[in-house]
């Protein structure tokens, strides 16, 4: 046997089948583990020069030299990564890739077998993830100390590997991998200056892709990083130009700039830096493909991150840099994990923190952006009680007439005159400006506020806003008769006798009963108001909306049975029903009058026909 040639000791006999079979979806990683090695190698040297303990046994340098190639060798079927970094000693071939790699990836890939859904990134394979790709590796190193032998080692994908000392080198290592027959799409260039620009875009250290195919044109030299990130930066040197161009550098295929930046920056009790962009956001949340990236030490590794950027904060995006994210592990210990608590909480707060000054600092610029950002904000105050508190400091309320109150505003503002009999404060809101509009102009002759709540977090913002403070409560404007949405006791006495009430119910509800699923209630109100009045109770509404969040609205024949009839027994127009004997007659009355209710109530078609349809109500009563 070639004295060479020795057997890698693990206790599974082969664990490259394994490591193909469990990472097969996610081959492309070896590329990043393998330029991440060569920059470690690299870091790793300038440290030494920095401390200069090993001074001695440095080459000379140039800062500027240092750097990565990757090179694709399309006819011998090989990609090469060559780096100028530190180098390995004949003994550190054999600790750092006979066993601590070896055990490494064995580890690995017995934590993969039982969490494979779950691992949000795939760190620790390291250097073996390139029999992912290749039949056979080879390593070509030179360690920075001089008097170091050149090493060459080799594998073939089984615990077998060939080491030996060959002819001296330049400082650094090359790694080449043959590539296998299924996975020759990595020797395309576009492929790998595709993976290079996906996890190697903003490593500290340069990297050129070349190609030996040089009768492709295409197949250019080219510097693939920026070695210096925006987010590295201190903010102090930066403008908003900076932060612009950062982004589009991000996410080349968006064009709208973002609204603003929060720029993360912390060294405990945890390290984290980072831009987070606001996007403009639609109305219409579609599912979004430019989410926040996860990079580590300016290596990207994920643009999933669920469980360590709080949920309302996802449709925001930007880089988020960390080490101190666990990667190998589930999604539940991840949510655990004291670190990722603590990230989680201070993102939250940086960007509550940037919102308050924003408020305070510049109101009209903020309100401008309101509409863009309110989304994110009420999804915030439902799901985190730490950021509700901040946020309900600069929430601000539009109402129908486009003016903004933050809730301490809107308190004083309506304190008169929006005050029920218990002494609380009704905030009358609005859903659809248009649709209600009938309801509304009713609240405004009375001299109400109302607001529009049309978002589809409104019904869960507005239970916990009551929650909060207990001294308000929230009534959307078509739930009730305006005398009735703020309960202030004004009696009307009935104009009818209490059988004649009871006669006219039956009336009205045998009739109902045949054509539509309304509830029907009784009610003395002013001679002034409609005879008629359809409602949508609040608690129904809401009972109903918390169910309906994400499905499309029901058909309006379905609606109806949460719609109430409100029947006015002081209108005169009752006093008619009772008293005409024809019943053909008695229900064309119920019927006109009904149909007018709709149309007036906007539950048909059209806009502030209040004028008209009274004066019909007129022409029936006669
Ligand atoms: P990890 O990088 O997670 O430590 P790897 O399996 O990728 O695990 O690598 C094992 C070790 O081999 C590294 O820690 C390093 O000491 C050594 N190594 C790998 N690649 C290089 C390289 N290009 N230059 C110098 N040392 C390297």
């Amino acid at each position: 046997m070639d004295k060479n040639k020795k057997k890698i000791n693990v206790t599974s006999d082969n664990i490259f089948p394994i490591i193909k079979r469990f990472l097969y979806s996610d081959q492309e990683v070896f590329l990043r583990e393998l330029v991440s090695n060569a920059t470690d190698a690299i870091l790793k040297l300038k440290t030494l020069v920095n401390s200069k303990s090993e001074g001695e046994y440095l080459d000379n340098y140039l800062e500027n030299d240092l750097k990565i190639i990757i090179q694709i060798d399309k006819k011998n079927k090989t990609i090469h990564i060559i780096d100028n970094g530190i180098g390995m000693t004949k003994k550190e071939v054999e600790k750092y890739i006979n066993q601590i790699a070896f055990s490494g990836a064995e580890e690995f890939v017995k934590k993969y077998n039982t969490s494979k859904n779950y691992i949000i990134g795939h760190f620790g394979l390291g250097f073996y993830s390139s029999f992912m790709v290749a039949n056979k590796v080879m390593i070509f190193t030179q360690s920075y100390r001089k008097d170091e032998s050149s090493i060459f080692w080799s594998c073939e994908g089984s615990p077998n590997f060939l080491m030996k000392e060959i002819e001296k080198r330049d400082r650094g290592t090359e790694i080449v991998l043959l590539i296998n027959e299924e996975s020759k799409e990595f020797l395309e260039y576009n492929c790998i200056l595709k993976l290079l620009k996906k996890y190697c875009k903003f490593l500290p250290i340069k990297i050129y892709l070349s190609s030996k195919d040089k009768n492709n044109d295409n197949e250019k030299d080219v510097l693939v990083n920026n070695v210096n990130p925006t987010w590295k930066k201190s903010p102090l040197q930066l403008n908003d130009k900076n932060y612009l161009d950062f982004y589009h550098e991000l996410y080349p295929n968006q064009l709208d700039d973002p609204l603003f930046w929060v720029h993360l920056n912390i060294d405990h009790p945890f390290h984290l830096t980072g831009i987070l962009f606001f996007p403009k956001i639609e109305k219409r949340i579609d599912l979004q493909k430019d989410k926040i990236h996860l990079y580590q030490n300016q290596v990207y590794i994920t643009d999933n991150l669920e469980g360590v950027v709080p949920d309302f904060l996802s449709l925001l995006r930007g880089v988020i840099d960390s080490p101190d994210i666990p990667l190998n592990v589930s999604r539940s210990h991840l949510q655990s994990d004291r670190s990722v608590k603590n990230i989680s909480k201070y993102i939250t707060r940086k960007v509550s923190d940037k919102l308050d000054s924003m408020f305070k600092n510049n109101r009209e610029n903020f309100q401008k952006k309101w509409e863009n950002i309110k989304i994110i904000v009420e999804y915030g105050m439902i799901s985190s009680q730490n950021f509700f508190n901040k946020a309900i400091n600069f929430f601000i309320f539009s109402t129908v007439e486009n003016n903004y109150f933050t809730l301490e505003e809107f308190k004083e503002k309506i304190k008169e005159t929006q005050k029920n009999k218990d002494g609380n404060l009704v905030f009358l809101y609005s859903s659809d400006k248009e649709k209600q509009d009938s309801y509304i102009e009713n609240a405004k002759s009375r001299n109400f506020e109302v607001l529009i709540l049309d978002s589809p977090l409104s019904v869960h913002l507005i239970q916990k806003l009551e929650f909060h403070d207990k001294g308000i409560s929230f009534v959307r404007v078509d739930s009730d008769h305006i005398d009735k949405l703020i309960n202030k006791e004004k009696k009307f006495d009935s104009i009818l006798s209490k059988e004649e009430k009871l006669n006219l119910k039956s009336i009205i509800n045998t009739y109902l009963i045949e054509n539509y699923k309304f509830s029907i209630k009784l009610e003395n109100l002013s001679e002034k108001d409609s005879p008629f009045l359809i409602i949508f109770p609040e608690f129904l509404r809401r009972i109903k909306e918390m169910n309906d969040v994400g499905k499309d609205v029901l058909e309006e024949k379905n609606q109806q049975k949460y719609y109430q009839l409100i029947v006015n027994t002081n209108h005169i127009l009752m006093k008619k029903i009772l008293r005409e004997t024809s019943e053909e007659k008695r229900k064309e009355i119920i019927q006109e009058t009904l149909n007018l209710t709709l149309l007036l109530n906007n539950l048909l078609t059209g806009k502030n026909l209040t004028t008209f349809v009274s004066k019909k109500i007129n022409d029936l009563v006669k």
